[in-house]
């Protein structure tokens, strides 16, 4: 296992200080490796993260060289030929999983903003100090952007928030976390060969959840509600006015109508599967209260806002990668974490195989399943074809 920088680097280095994962500790779990802390239903800090993960590399003897940065992988006569800043290795098999999330996905008309605001990602983001004294505006309203508006907003900043499609969830429902719901309704389950539309969930953004002690929903309405001011899509810069889009209500209601219905499914597995008992009665979140008119442009070099956080997702990184297995969007090409390339896999992607793979506890199934393809192939048994594999 070649790793550029240590063990958990990314929970170490890529995440924001009050940071703690949106999955509950009870659904923290690794192959032979789960949380067994008093708290099952808390959610972990980075910090709590990276010993979790150093644990489990401790407990699986994972043969770790760190500070081996990849940066060529290329096909030779019976394998990869992998060069790295500590020498080269020669392998029959490669398995990426070098992270989905290795890059800011900023668009283009950044470079239109005027200098005299600072801009950053939230990769580069760690906390409000960073920022110059005055107005923010967060762009994306995923569970990052939710995430960053709040805090900035509670350090008492003016904050505005650009919102696009997004995926509206409350942190619980009748009683219990939105993602037990998720989990044990099967919905995180789903492969991906079952999704109507695979390219779309592989596109979807995360969802609208933080992990708080008092499990608190950060949805729209508890921004505004805490003053950040919602704006629509941002669209463009022109003449150093950023244009935002007119169609936020359109936005939210289709919002509202997608949580709606997945807590009806929610509700419709409870009555068949006799959880009913188990769960409160169905509760009903309130629409998101868009005002009727929201801002639609806003002249960045007036000073109101001082500094833009992108919040606006995050793409992979192959430029290290010299084999033709990525699209022109820059995203592998594979079925089920098998690349049109012998022996070449992939673990880590959103709904590789399942809704839950790009989770941490997704990764175990996926595992499984794509180093049985690796171990038949090398072995010389007739590994399944990429899309026939075997899904457990
Ligand atoms: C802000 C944020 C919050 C998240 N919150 C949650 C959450 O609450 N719960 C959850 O389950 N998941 C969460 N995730 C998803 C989470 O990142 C994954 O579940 C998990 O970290 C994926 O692990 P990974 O090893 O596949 O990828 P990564 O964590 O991205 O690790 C990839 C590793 O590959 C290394 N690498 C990359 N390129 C090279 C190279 N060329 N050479 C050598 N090494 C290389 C990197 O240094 C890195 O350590 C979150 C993601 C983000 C971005």
């Amino acid at each position: 296992m070649l790793e550029r920088g240590e063990v958990a680097n990314t929970w170490r280095r890529e995440r924001w200080d009050s940071l703690r994962l949106l999955t509950p500790n009870w659904l923290s779990r690794l192959p032979g490796h789960r949380y067994d802390g008093p708290e099952p239903d808390g959610y972990m800090t980075t910090r709590e993260v990276v010993e979790f993960i150093e644990d489990f590399a401790a407990v699986s003897r994972a043969p770790v060289r760190t500070a081996t940065n990849v940066t060529s992988v290329r096909r030779v006569d019976g394998g990869y030929h992998v060069t790295t800043d500590r020498g080269d290795v020669r392998c029959r098999t490669v398995v990426l999983a070098s992270g989905a999330c290795n890059l800011p996905a900023v668009p283009q008309f950044a470079a239109a903003v005027p200098a005299s605001v600072e801009q950053l990602t939230s990769l580069d983001y760690r906390n409000p100090d960073q920022l110059p004294d005055g107005g923010v505006l967060v762009v994306g309203a995923s569970a990052t952007g939710v995430q960053l508006a709040a805090e900035l907003r509670r350090s008492g900043r003016r904050v505005m928030l650009a919102v696009g499609e997004h995926v509206r969830l409350p942190r619980t429902y009748r009683g219990r976390d939105v993602l037990w719901w998720m989990h044990v309704s099967g919905v995180w389950n789903q492969r991906y060969d079952e999704v109507d539309d695979l390219t779309r969930a592989r596109r979807l953004p995360s969802p609208q959840l933080v992990g708080t002690p008092e499990r608190a929903t950060l949805d729209l309405n508890a921004l505004a509600a805490m003053g950040v001011e919602l704006v629509g899509r941002w669209a463009a810069v022109r003449e150093h006015r950023a244009l935002f889009s007119g169609g936020l209500r359109n936005v939210c209601s289709l919002a509202d109508l997608k949580m709606r219905r997945l807590l009806a499914t929610f509700d419709a597995w409870a009555r068949t599967d006799g959880s009913e008992a188990e769960v409160v009665p169905p509760e009903h979140s309130a629409p998101t209260d868009v005002p009727k008119s929201t801002r639609l442009e806003l002249d960045l070099a007036r000073g109101e806002i001082r500094a833009i956080v992108w919040a606006t997702g995050y793409r992979p990184d192959y430029r290290w990668l010299d084999v033709p297995v990525v699209d022109a969007k820059g995203q592998l090409r594979h079925e089920a974490g098998v690349l049109d390339s012998p022996g070449l896999y992939a673990l880590g992607l959103p709904v590789l195989r399942r809704r839950k793979s790009t989770f941490i506890h997704g990764v175990e199934d996926d595992a499984r399943a794509v180093v049985d393809h690796l171990a038949r192939s090398l072995a010389g048994r007739p590994a399944p074809s990429a899309d026939t594999v075997s899904i457990p």
